[in-house]
This record gives C-alpha cells, structure tokens and sequence, in this order.
C-alpha cells in the first residue's frame, strides 16, 4: 500500500533499531535476533472467476516471532500489498501483542487483490485457496490469522471452514474475527475503534482533563475510523471531519457519525454527506486545525512532507504505521505533538479476538458486555503503563511515545528470547 513496497518495512526497522540499540542499549545482534521474520510463506492462489478463465493471485504469511506464543495478527486483502508490507506489519504485530500483554507472537498475512472486483463466489475460492497454501503453519497453537484491511467474519468463516475440510479439526480458536453463531464476538466488530476512541479518551484526561468538547478529524472510515468517531461523538468529543478514499467532509459544529455512514453505505462515499459545510481532501483533512487527528486509513500519511503543516495537538493512530519514523519525532520532541503509536492505540481489535480465541478454546462464554468492560479497562490500564514509563523512566522531551511503547514491548520479547535460549 506504501508507494514503494519496502517503505513502510524501512520504518519498521528505523523504530525497532532506535528502541533497541538507542534506547534499550542493546547490540547489533540482538536487533538482528529480532528483525527478521522466522518464517514467510507465499503462496500462489488460482481462482476460476465467473467468466470461466483462471486468474492467478500472490499472497503472504509472515510468521515475525513466536517468542510470547503462536503468531497472532490479520490478514488484508489489498491491491497493492507486497511481501514487505506483510514483513513490517507482522513485525508490528510482534510489539503490540506484547505491550497489550497477550500469549501471542506477531504475525500478518496478505494477499493481492481488489476484493470489490470479486464476486462472492471468486471471493470464496480465494479466500479458501489461501488457507490451503498456509494451513501446515497454522492452529490454535501455532498461528492464529484475523480480519485486517478488506476482510470480514464472512471472509473468516470460510477460511475456518476450508481448515476443518483439510485437517478435521473443527478448531473455532484457529481464527478469530469470525460470525457470532461460529464463537465470534459482536464486539470484535467495534473493538479497533471504541478501543482507540479509549486511547484518545485517556490520553486527553492526561493533557487536557478530557476529550469532551474538543474537535476530532477522522481519516478513513472504514471498520476503525467509524467505530473510533462514533464513540468519540458519544464521549463528548466533536467530529469535525471525516474522509474515506474518496475524499473528506468537514463541518465545525460536528458530524453525526450514524447520518454519515448513513449516506456511506448508501452511496459508497462519505464525500455525498450534503449537511456537511464543506468538501476537503484527505491531504487538507490532516492539517485541519484540530485538537485530535485519527488516522485510521492507511499507513504512511504523516511523512516528512507534511509533517510542518500538522495542527493537531493529539495524535492517535488507528491505522498501523500511518506516521514515519522521522515525522514522529519531529512532532512529538520539536513540536510537542503526542502521538499514541499503532501499537498501542489500535490493540483494541487483537485484545478482543484474545478473548474470543480464550471462549472458543474453553467452550464458554464471555459475555458481550463483560468483553467490552474487559476491553476498555485493559485499554486505559496500557494507556497507563506507557504514559507512566515515558515520564518516569524516559525523558517525554527527547523521547516519544512510541519510544515508551516499544522499549515496554520489546523488553518482554527479549525477556522471553533469553528465557527459551534465543539470545
Ligand atoms: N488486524 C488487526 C491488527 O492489526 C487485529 C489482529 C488480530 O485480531 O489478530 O491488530
């Protein structure tokens, strides 16, 4: 999705080396022990589409580490997701189950395609055939895939189904995400966004007393930005802006969440909104002068290039790597910006696929309303823990929050690494 392929995978490793030989004081082998994938899987996919011609499609498992447990992280379906993309965003998987406290290791799979150009059928084949490239490397135990960019619980249900028709294990726990009736969770569908909206909510009691009141722009909105902008309008905060692919809308009394997906399912885009006040661009709708900017579309957004023109006083991302490495710590040591890094802002969704992988393997039930109190607590306690670390044992004037956040998680890794004789 990054313009080059190998951007976003540069990031990753600029943010590990700097967590780990900066900040941690470890050696180079050590951050060479935890970069690379153990192991990525590709797999070529033939699909027969409805015009009766096969079409072949490409895509990946990176398995990053499995130090903390089995692999645990989505799958996206993207027209332009590459090998890369999937390495780096297994690699950011590994840190945020880790800083979320969870028994998983980090892991993301990909495959290259325009999901909105398939039909159902097409998109079944698919999603089956690349289960049937992966499902040697995958299990309750070994690596457990979820949704991502694109895929759904529809998306997941075959995927479970085409594992039990090739091993016999009707293993619900092998994936998460998945429809109530197969022992998914309802509120895995909000967990991403209310989970960041928690994030931004706890973040701003720290800088501001809370959100209630100040102005919200939302990139994206998709499953994360909906969900972060609706329950950030419910906690009082006022949405001014929203985009999707397609464009942004702006309006300064507020957005009504509900209306604009409203009109987005309706007409495809949040652009047809005609309460709106104004139409702006995703480029404009990042340099808005707000008090809190939500990235939850895609990554590499707030780059060196844009990086001066940023208004917002809160940063908090729901997408995974929506800010570089360099623009991070521009905004946050020259600019006094606080940026809630990805890893933890957006761990929401993999916290509450963790209790649905906990109900499927011990044939119960968490409750719905139990699930999200679980899920907002553990939110606001990593908020807690992060925020504590940078003031008390890191310097918030020269480090960012994202410092904070890494060195935490990549801390239990290596704990865990040295524990098992990895390192
Ligand atoms: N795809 C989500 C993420 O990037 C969730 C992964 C999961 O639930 O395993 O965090």
């Amino acid at each position: 999705m990054a313009q080059d392929s190998t951007r976003l995978l540069v990031e990753a490793e600029k943010i590990l080396r700097r967590a780990v030989i900066d900040l941690l004081g470890y050696d180079e082998d050590t951050f060479e022990a935890l970069r690379h994938p153990e192991r990525v899987i590709q797999v070529k996919i033939p699909v027969r589409m409805d015009n009766g011609k096969v079409k072949v499609f490409i895509g990946w498992r990176s398995e990053h580490n499995s130090a903390l447990g089995p692999y645990k992280g989505g799958i996206r379906y993207h027209p332009e997701t590459t090998k890369e993309e999937v390495i780096a965003l297994s690699m950011m998987m590994t840190w945020k189950n880790a800083l979320a406290g969870l028994p998983y290791g980090g892991g993301k799979g990909g495959v290259r395609v325009d999901p909105h150009a398939l039909s159902p059928r097409e998109l079944e084949e698919l999603s089956r055939g690349f289960i049937r490239g992966i499902y040697k490397y995958i299990g309750p135990d070994k690596d457990i895939p979820a949704p991502d960019v694109y895929t759904n619980p529809q998306i997941m249900a075959w995927m479970m189904d085409e594992y039990y028709r090739l091993t016999g294990d009707n293993a619900f726990a092998m994936i998460t995400g998945k429809p109530k009736i197969l022992g998914g969770m309802e509120t895995r569908i909000i967990a991403t966004g209310f989970g960041t909206a928690v994030a931004a909510r706890e973040t701003a009691k720290r800088l501001w007393g809370g959100i209630e009141g100040k102005k919200v722009a939302v990139q994206g909105y998709g499953n994360a930005g909906y969900y972060a902008a609706k329950f950030l309008h419910e906690m009082g905060a006022i949405i001014v802006a929203v985009s999707d692919s397609k464009g942004g809308i702006y309006s300064s009394k507020g957005l009504n969440p509900d209306e604009v997906l409203e009109v987005k399912k309706k007409t495809g885009s949040v652009i047809n909104y005609d309460k709106a006040e104004k139409k702006i661009t995703n480029e404009e709708l990042l340099e808005l002068d707000v008090d809190v900017l939500v990235p939850a579309a895609i990554e590499d957004v707030i780059t060196e290039e844009n990086m001066d023109k940023i208004k917002a006083k809160l940063i908090v991302e729901a997408a995974n790597g929506p800010t570089t490495a360099e623009a991070d710590v521009y905004l946050s040591t020259k600019k006094g910006v606080v940026i809630v890094p990805d890893i933890l802002a957006n761990a929401g969704g993999v916290i509450m696929s963790h209790i649905e992988w906990m109900n499927n393997r011990m044939g119960g039930y968490i409750s719905e309303e139990e699930a999200k109190r679980r899920l907002e607590q553990k939110m606001a306690e990593n908020v807690a823990a992060v925020w504590d670390f940078w003031h008390k044992e890191l310097d918030p004037k020269k480090h960012t929050m994202r410092d904070a956040a890494y060195a935490l998680a990549v801390k239990r890794v290596i704990e865990a690494m040295k524990l098992r004789g990895w390192l």
